[in-house]
């Protein structure tokens, strides 16, 4: 099915979390690419809010109940809480559910629509019983297990391009056969600790665009022939950037357009839908950062709409 405007998902909870002064996270970057997107292509892209935020029954897909249960009601640990890296308040409970669901909405618009980005997610972080790196539930899991079990896909491709390891993504679903988690990432970088995915490519440090592009393309088109996903979730970290404080790759904007271009062109091609979620990215100018992660947006368009 083709579709003549991108839909992206978004709330302005994604931008609403009160933090402690000097906290290192961006959280104005999902707002202030919201209004990038509709300025730079208009009627290009729909906007569609997030209307439901996601149960404690889709949460119990992937979560232990004790632990769900203690997030919501702020019985974590502070051991716990200082994992994830956000304090705990009602405002982040309600941002973080909302959030989620937005991931699971964009799936079900992929699905609809050939293509749909959520302008935040990507927790890949948080694993069944514990969150950490900024990340309570798994989203990306949740969404893939969710389509799953309601019969709308029978092979999902969860394809991590963060510079950090999908560590929960690959607890989260290391018993499903029906979905392929492949991360690829800078193996020194957080965390230190790595888990098993499906797939994993740790790259070099400083690693510039070509050789990252060749791993990218190489990896992405054996995981696809050997596993023969029906559906795409895709993770367009952009903590991969030179100028990421997280990061250590030196990948440059176009570098980081040609990625995504690349995993459009690929779901296009073989008519699979294919979702994305905006993943990291901690440039501390908002504007500079922004820019960066409109590269999946403008990616998509070129593939999809113009
Ligand atoms: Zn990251």
């Amino acid at each position: 099915m083709t579709t003549l405007s991108l839909p992206l998902v978004f709330h302005p909870i994604y931008s609403q979390l009160t933090l402690p002064k000097n906290h290192r996270f961006p959280i104005e970057k999902y707002l202030t690419l919201k209004d990038a997107a509709i300025k730079k292509h208009g009627s290009k892209v729909n906007v569609n809010l997030v209307s439901h935020p996601i149960s404690t029954e889709q949460l119990k897909q992937i979560h232990q109940t004790d632990y769900i249960h203690n997030f919501l009601t702020n019985k974590l640990t502070d051991k716990e809480m200082k994992r994830i890296g956000f304090p705990w308040s009602e405002q982040f409970v309600s941002r973080t559910l909302t959030a989620v669901g937005g991931t699971l909405q964009t799936a079900r618009l992929a699905v609809e629509h050939s293509v749909a980005i959520n302008l935040t997610g990507g927790y890949h972080h948080a694993h069944p019983d514990f969150g950490s790196g900024f990340c309570v539930f798994n989203d990306l899991s949740i969404a893939a297990q969710t389509l799953l079990d309601e019969g709308k896909v029978n092979r999902v491709l969860i394809f991590d391009c963060d510079v950090h390891q999908g560590d929960g993504t690959a607890t989260c679903v290391a018993d499903n056969p029906d979905i392929f988690s492949l991360s690829i990432h800078c193996e020194k970088n957080f965390p230190t600790r790595k888990q098993q995915s499906d797939w994993d490519i740790g790259l070099d440090k400083h690693l510039e665009d070509d050789h990252y592009l060749a791993q990218v393309n190489d990896a992405l088109i054996s995981a696809f022939h050997s596993f023969k996903p029906d559906f795409i979730i895709y993770d367009a970290g952009v903590d991969i950037h030179q100028d990421d404080d997280l990061g250590l790759l030196n990948i440059t904007t176009e570098g980081i357009y040609q990625r995504d271009l690349m995993v459009f062109q690929l779901a296009k091609q073989h008519n699979i839908p294919v979702m994305a979620v905006i993943g990291g990215g901690y440039q501390r100018d908002i504007k500079a950062l922004t820019d960066v992660h409109i590269q999946l947006i403008n990616a998509a368009i070129d593939t999809f709409i113009n």
